[in-house]
């Protein structure tokens, strides 16, 4: 169970969710603009937001920056085309998740207790270091040399599940598995997160220092020799 703020302005669509998603334990509070939206997260915090793209008030991709400027809460958007320039595009922008219109009330619910799964889930209590790489799980603060790391929720669970099995070969699947906690996906949504989390600590994929992928396989962490 779990409180959801569902955003969508078409009345029909609107209140047939609310009804499938009330029908399944969820407490459900709704908005037609994204400006409502944005008020309702910041007043009721909801557990995760479901945020229609086509909106009357605010183009949907400007939606979810507002939306992120002010709270971390998962987000899963629904959109009417299935735009993979556009899908990536909100997915760095800070979408957890998407939905092609039209989708079931089964769809909606596997992906909401996806996100809820990882939102929820505990994170190890201790720092892990990992050479000049200090992850704190707890405070969900990452530093590097000393400096703090800039990350997005999804590229610090990443980087925290890779410290905590420092040199091991991980897999794009056991990523998905256990970071994204899906059991189906495509890899590149695996190897786009990489390539920001290197590009964050100042690495690529050609002159790796921490992360080295092994083709074919995954990616492993491993501290840089000392200099
Ligand atoms: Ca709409």
């Amino acid at each position: 169970m779990a409180t959801v703020l569902l955003v969508e302005d078409d009345e029909f669509v609107r209140s047939a969710i609310i009804r499938d998603l009330t029908g399944r334990s969820h407490v459900v509070r709704s908005a037609g603009r994204a400006l409502d939206a944005l008020r309702e997260v910041a007043h009721a915090a909801p557990d995760v937001v479901v945020l229609d793209l086509g909106l009357p008030d605010l183009d949907g991709a400007e939606a979810l920056k507002m939306l992120r400027a002010i709270s971390d809460v998962p987000v899963i958007v629904a959109t009417a085309r299935d735009d993979e320039a556009e899908i990536v595009r909100l997915l760095r922008d800070g979408a957890d998740d998407y939905l092609v219109k039209p989708f079931s009330g089964d769809h909606l619910n596997a992906r909401l207790e996806a996100v809820l799964r990882r939102a929820r889930a505990a994170a190890p209590s201790r720092v892990v270091r990992v050479g000049g790489l200090v992850v704190d799980a707890d405070r969900r603060e990452a530093r590097l040399d000393g400096t703090a790391l800039d990350l997005t929720r999804r590229e610090f669970d990443l980087l925290a599940y890779l410290c905590a099995r420092p040199d091991r070969v991980v897999s794009r699947k056991e990523l998905l598995t256990e970071v994204w906690r899906q059991s189906y996906g495509d890899d590149q949504t695996i190897d786009v997160h990489l390539s920001w989390l290197r590009r964050k600590l100042g690495e690529s994929a050609s002159r790796p220092r921490y992360l080295h992928t092994v083709r074919g396989v995954g990616v492993r962490l491993t501290a840089p020799a000392a200099p």
